[in-house]
């Protein structure tokens, strides 16, 4: 459900109709992309085309850990379909567009409690223990104003191999820099576990939305492939909620 505003309705048609230069530029992406350079491109496009734009901007970056053996997750490519969902779905419904500031493969073998975590308070315990730490030195390191209270500090997706139980993502909400998904919801061929929709749910609680019980909301808890996927709406109050977080970056309304 998304509220009938202009700027929603912009979204909508900058979603079919504007090329997505920035999305498939990314989309083979494997190196950090300054994210200044990437308002640029997308800013003066839009005044070439006399669009105006005032979305807000949230930061991601997605990490793919690799095994015990060294080999990946899941991959690159893998992951894409699942970041221009989360685009289009915080476009269309909260006027937030999520930049990519890369997906990269961590080539070193990770730990096998760091790629097999346990989910919800056993993973907020493991990050109080400092146990976390494989997750957490791929988020940006504390700015001048401190690792917790930096603006538009971006999220790291960080890909595992498997959560524990019938957890596909979990997020420790407003106290962590990072999200963690596992490698079952981007392999195509698995229609029982595909789900593009995790990451942007994952996303909303790194975002500080909690759970809502409507099955068509974005933030619905339970999501079954391939029959019974969550919805990804979110109500006029949720999306006031993401914009105002501190992950997020207010839009500049731009006049042509
Ligand atoms: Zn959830």
């Amino acid at each position: 459900m998304s509220p009938g505003g202009g700027l929603f309705r912009d979204a909508r048609e900058a979603l079919l109709g504007v090329p997505r230069v920035l999305g498939r530029t990314l989309g083979a992406a494997t190196t950090d992309l300054a994210s200044g350079a990437a308002e640029l491109v997308e800013t003066t496009g839009e005044r070439l085309t006399g669009r105006r734009r005032d979305l807000s901007s949230l930061r991601v970056a997605v990490v793919v850990l690799s095994d015990e053996q060294g080999r990946p997750v899941t991959s690159v490519e893998r992951v894409q379909a699942s970041l221009d969902r989360a685009d289009a779905v915080l476009r269309a419904e909260a006027g937030i567009a999520v930049r990519v500031t890369g997906v990269t493969v961590d080539p070193d073998p990770a730990p096998t409690d760091a790629l097999d975590p346990p989910a919800n308070r056993r993973l907020l315990l493991a990050d109080v223990l400092g146990r976390t730490e494989t997750y957490r030195r791929h988020t940006d390191p504390p700015g001048p104003g401190g690792g917790a209270t930096s603006l538009g500090a971006p999220v790291t997706v960080v890909v595992v191999r498997d959560i524990s139980g019938r957890t596909t993502g979990c997020s420790l909400g407003m106290t962590a820099d990072w999200v963690i998904v596992q490698a079952a919801l981007f392999d195509p061929e698995r229609a029982h576990t595909y789900d593009e929709t995790v990451l942007a749910h994952e996303l909303g609680h790194a975002l500080n939305l909690p759970h809502h019980r409507d099955r068509h909301n974005l933030m619905f808890p339970a999501s079954s492939p391939p029959g019974d996927l969550r919805g990804t709406d979110l109500t006029p109050w949720q999306g006031a909620v993401l914009r105002a977080n501190r992950h997020v970056l207010p839009g500049v309304p731009l006049h042509p």
